[in-house]
């Protein structure tokens, strides 16, 4: 808006981006909550926000949760929040192989009870979800057992990820399927600074295998916002996108040309944002967010008035 990214959000300067936007997006872990644990004070934010006026949604690449038990952690956090406001990687994508792909026929599925409940919600049916043991010998795996009605291979979340489902999905896609994945993200942050293997790793592997680049629908593509919009009609001058990763949330605001806002109680660090800024390359810039705060919370004064 100034010309100056990374700016701190407080005082008046917050009120004027407050009043200049019709909508917020909001990632969910590191900036609604972290874990199971709401932030202090967000639950007021996100409502007082609504009160006001605005069109609250929220944008998550994690595809473990359906909408609906998005929502219901929501409300039991004190947020009031409907699971129409709730875009998760497994309805998105599930909404991406419908509207997009205009996929006919099923999924073989990498992936989440969520993901196979979104898909079925909109009409897809799916092979895959579950553990799938491995037996026989390599030559057996070669010839592994296809679904012949499967046309697309979808990768999201999947705790059961194995050696058989890494072989199966290959096969498949050496058939020609399509390839979609939910998103890159290669570690998922849990408190206290630790972490496990996000989707991005199983996605990696699936794609090396089949030697083949498959489109993600999560974040920093813009299709997760296209799929807010498209509902919504939000106007992307008058909208702020709110996160703690530069990759994924400042990088998905900036490719769809909206306000964003980066706040700290999660991944990302103001100097890790500077340092975007500074390298002066201009593949960074789309990570460098127009301004920052501490926390959500440190909006409530304005939204009080
Ligand atoms: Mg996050």
């Amino acid at each position: 808006m100034s010309g100056t990214k990374c700016t701190r959000l407080t005082g008046a300067l917050m009120r004027q981006v407050l009043e200049s936007v019709d909508s917020v997006l909001f990632d969910c872990d590191g900036v609604i909550w972290r874990g199971d644990q709401a932030i202090p004070g967000a639950a007021e934010v996100i409502n007082l926000l609504k009160k006001n006026g605005k069109k609250v949604f929220f944008v998550t690449n994690n595809s473990s949760k359906t909408r609906k038990l998005y929502a219901d952690k929501m409300s039991l956090l004190g947020f009031n929040v409907t699971e129409d406001d709730v875009f998760g990687t497994a309805y998105c994508c599930a909404m991406y192989l419908r509207t997009v792909c205009k996929l006919q026929g099923k999924v073989y599925l990498l992936g989440s009870n969520a993901m196979k409940q979104e898909l079925e919600a909109v009409g897809i049916q799916q092979t895959g979800v579950g553990p799938d043991p491995i037996t026989g010998k390599p030559a057996d795996w070669a010839n592994v057992s296809l679904d012949p009605e499967v046309k697309a291979v979808v990768v999201g979340f999947d705790e059961h990820f194995s050696y058989m489902k890494l072989n199966r999905a290959m096969q498949y896609l050496n058939q020609g399927c399509l390839f979609v994945g939910t998103n890159r993200d290669t570690r998922l942050p849990l408190e206290g600074g630790k972490a496990v293997p996000g989707t991005g790793c199983l996605l990696q592997a699936v794609e090396a295998a089949a030697q083949r680049q498959a489109q993600t629908v999560g974040k920093p593509n813009q299709f997760m916002f296209d799929c807010v919009a498209s509902q919504f009609g939000v106007e992307r001058e008058r909208c702020l996108m709110v996160g703690d990763r530069l990759d994924t949330d400042i990088l998905l605001g900036s490719n769809c040309g909206l306000k964003t806002l980066l706040t700290l109680t999660g991944v990302n660090t103001v100097a890790d944002a500077q340092e975007h800024l500074k390298s002066g390359r201009p593949e960074r810039q789309g990570m460098v967010p127009d301004y920052y705060v501490d926390s959500i919370a440190d909006l409530l004064p304005a939204l009080r008035e």
